[in-house]
């Protein structure tokens, strides 16, 4: 990760495959396009990859979230459980539907802890959002039978896990819905967009019209197609499906030397005794895009971190203090700062937030360091970092 470390001729292959018809639209025009249709060719390798039958592209992860929760009927007043680890775009997507993000801990699979999000459901819950963090998953067994005992949704936002699998099965192709993003850091990249997987028939239906106005896209004309329900602009365009068709035919590659440079480090690392590491599920495989470990507390991690900017050991993040993946710093979501009016429902539903603590989160994310696993580094150089952090953890401890 990220995929863009290996842009190549393929990605200018199917880029000017585009250019030279000038469709960027991925609907109609079908005259002018010279037979290329990207983003259908994208979804149907997106089908095939994940071993779904359907796939919906959009014009990003947090697109693809919020397409997932309406296509569900996910909307206003109802109550999504999510994690207190995990990218902002998980409580913007339910926020931005009227619903309520309910954050509960996570355990040391860096993900949603099954125990806490029992604890969670009330009579307005409507789903259960599981992240799977830093490439790898929730335990989907202990999730699946909580979400069949109270009759709710399982989303799985695949977001950072793309290519992991659980019991045979690809991540994000489990739950009822999965979501994938293809930003421009993320193990395969298009620039901006993303995609939602399903097997279900009438979320697929519903996620296709919802992401572009509402259109049927029944019949080749485009201005003759009615609306059968509200919908928004969710689209990708063109020409970031070209570089995602090229980029998804890379994935085997990418996973490949994820999940050697990981294997490298890892080896090195469990030397050290006082060093563990993030518990994958029984029957989980990771995809290798990031490598978690755990010291013994907070400070030692914040010693090591501070260890590795000093000893050039770049892209390794402890997340207590980080902005953006984790509850500590979330005051505009605790504070609810907002441009436009929020209802009252969702402010009364939010306010547990302003005094709640996150204690076994904070142990686990205290405790956690997460290297990320770079595709252009030489066998050379990952035996360097690996020693180099060995020694640096070593001399932190
Ligand atoms: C990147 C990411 C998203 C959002 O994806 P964008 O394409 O950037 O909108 C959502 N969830 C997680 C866990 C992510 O890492």
């Amino acid at each position: 990760m990220p995929g863009f470390e290996l842009f190549g001729d393929l990605e200018k292959k199917h880029v000017n495959d585009v250019l030279d018809n000038g469709v960027l639209m991925r609907y109609g025009f079908d005259g002018m396009r010279n037979g290329h249709w990207k983003a259908k060719e994208l979804e149907t390798a997106l089908e095939k990859t994940f071993q779904v039958k359907h796939a919906q592209l959009v014009s990003s992860g947090t697109a693809a979230l919020s397409v997932a929760l309406a296509s569900a009927g996910v909307g206003a007043g109802d109550e999504v459980i999510m994690p207190t680890f995990t990218f902002v775009a998980t409580f913007e997507a339910i926020m931005q539907l009227g619903a309520i993000p309910v954050l509960v801990d996570i355990d040391d699979t860096l993900t949603l802890c099954p125990k806490a999000v029992e604890k969670a459901i009330t009579s307005k819950t409507k789903a259960i959002m599981v992240v799977h963090m830093c490439g790898s998953m929730g335990d989907m067994d202990a999730l699946q039978a909580i979400c069949k005992a109270h009759h709710l949704l399982l989303i799985e936002d695949a977001c950072q896990a793309i290519g992991g699998e659980y019991k045979g099965k690809p991540l994000g192709s489990i739950g009822d819905l999965g979501c994938f993003s293809f930003d421009f850091v993320k193990t395969i990249t298009c620039g901006e967009g993303g995609a939602v997987i399903t097997n279900n028939k009438d979320y697929y239906i519903n996620s296709d019209h919802y992401s572009d106005h509402g259109h049927d896209h029944v019949g080749n004309d485009r201005g003759a197609e009615t609306h059968p329900f509200l919908g928004y602009n969710y689209r990708i365009s063109e020409l970031h499906a070209a570089v995602g068709l090229a980029q998804i035919q890379r994935l085997p590659e990418i996973l490949a030397i994820q999940k050697n440079n990981f294997n490298i480090i890892k080896e090195v690392l469990s030397e050290i005794p006082e060093v563990t590491f993030r518990k994958v599920p029984e029957g989980g495989i990771e995809n290798y895009s990031f490598l978690n470990f755990f010291l013994p507390n907070l400070e030692t991690s914040r010693k090591v971190i501070q260890g590795f900017k000093e000893g050039g050991v770049d892209a390794c993040w402890n997340y207590f203090d980080n902005n953006w993946h984790y509850i500590r710093k979330w005051d505009h979501l605790k504070n609810l700062k907002s441009l436009a009016p929020i209802s009252e429902e969702v402010k009364n539903g939010l306010s547990y937030l302003k005094n709640k603590e996150f204690s076994q989160s904070d142990n686990v994310i205290g405790r956690n360091i997460s290297s990320l696993i770079k595709l252009s580094w030489t066998e050379e150089q990952v035996k360097e970092r690996a020693l180099k952090m060995r020694d640096i953890i070593k001399a932190s401890l």
